[in-house]
């Protein structure tokens, strides 16, 4: 079979695989449609995750089910999935230790797809323990809006989980590509009262104000740390979740937080060995300024919510596709798109 994959760092090819062997709990399937994320681009540009050869990329798929295993209950060949980036070892002693994107292979081990195996950008694709992963997609749902919850809605909303949004309090997004855009509004759909989007395309200010949004600051506008303590009189943010820029904004994110708030970091970072966080801003690290860290949540319940989210009108998470694509041979120019990112894309996706 054919597939689109990483050859080396710096380097993608067509390459052809054999097509997976499914396990008695796993499952095959094909994409219906696909899309590139920023992930993949730090994975082959940057080699964010080390050195991978010959691997076959992406992890954002819906498909439709071609072969199920034998021990296999819940679904069979010809259902249409909605496929998660994250797909833990449910059958692991570590999963009980509560964190299953990060289970008993090591730490990001959830994390399959594109990272320790083939990803989902071929004819076929392989995964594991299908009735724990696998979610049907609903017919009233579309296939764009199916592809947005496998990864972009998940981490954003898990930024936002991780930041602990309350009710009426105070929140920044820094980033907003399409994970920053998700997180702005599961921040609005969590009851925040001020959302700060920090962030510069009009294409994404636009949506991140339709997704619930009510300041922008833009961060080629000068320090986005000055501009929402002055918006705020000083006071500062209840909650950042972090969802996009370099090493610095860990460090822009604890001096904009109130003592006793929350920062939720989806953003991965690519580079370096460690990221500064300001002594003093921290408190001498005694301020009570929490970060929360972590790996989108995967698996089949996880992705029941997300479709229910959609399913009952609470969010519409297509409005981040700009582009449409056609055809596996599509992933190729999706990914340049990411790579290049030219202002006014925020999500190609290809519908096969
Ligand atoms: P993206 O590149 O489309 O969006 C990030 C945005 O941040 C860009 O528009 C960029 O211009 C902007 N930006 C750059 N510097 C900035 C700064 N200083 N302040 C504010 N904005 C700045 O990426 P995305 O697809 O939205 O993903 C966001 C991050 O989340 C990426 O690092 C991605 O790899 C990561 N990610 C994490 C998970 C996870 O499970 N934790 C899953 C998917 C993606
Ligand atoms: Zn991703």
């Amino acid at each position: 079979m054919k597939g689109f994959a990483m050859m080396c760092i710096g380097k993608t090819a067509w390459i052809n695989k054999e097509r997976p062997i499914i396990g008695p709990f796993d499952a095959l399937v094909e994409p219906l449609a696909l899309a590139p994320c920023t992930s993949d681009i730090h994975t082959v540009y940057s080699g964010a995750i080390g050195e991978r050869t010959n691997m076959i990329l992406g992890h954002e798929a819906v498909g439709r089910v071609v072969e199920v295993g034998s021990e296999v209950r819940d679904f069979k060949k010809g259902d249409r999935v909605v496929v998660p980036a994250i797909t833990p070892e449910w059958r692991t002693t570590a999963i009980q230790e509560g964190v299953p994107a990060q289970h008993s292979e090591g730490m990001l081990t959830g994390w399959k797809f594109s990272n320790i195996k083939d990803g989902v950008f071929g004819e076929f694709f392989h995964v594991n323990d299908a009735d724990m992963n696998l979610a049907i997609l609903p017919e009233s749902i579309s296939l764009e809006q199916g592809l947005m919850m496998c990864d972009m809605m998940t981490t954003g909303f898990h930024g936002v989980e991780m930041a602990n949004v309350q009710f009426g309090s105070t929140v920044a997004v820094i980033g907003i590509g399409p994970v920053g855009l998700m997180a702005v509004a599961g921040a609005a759909l969590r009851g925040a009262g001020r959302i700060f989007a920090v962030g510069s395309r009009p294409t994404c200010v636009k949506i991140a104000k339709e997704y619930g949004a009510t300041d922008i600051v833009n961060y080629k506008q000068g320090s986005i740390v000055t501009q929402i303590l002055e918006a705020t009189k000083n006071h500062g943010v209840d909650h950042v979740i972090i969802a996009g820029g370099d090493n610095s904004v860990l460090g822009d994110a604890v001096t904009m937080l109130k003592p006793g708030g929350v920062i939720g970091n989806i953003n991965y970072f690519g580079e370096g060995d460690s990221l500064p966080i300001p002594r003093l801003a921290w408190g001498c690290g005694m301020a009570h300024k929490y970060i929360h860290s972590g790996l989108c949540p995967g698996g089949r319940v996880r992705m029941e919510r997300m479709i229910a989210l959609v399913k009952y009108g609470r969010v519409d998470p297509a409005k981040m596709v700009t582009h449409r694509l056609s055809g596996l041979e599509g992933v190729e120019k999706g990914l340049e798109m990411m790579h290049s990112k030219d202002a006014d894309v925020i999500k190609p996706i290809t519908i096969i």
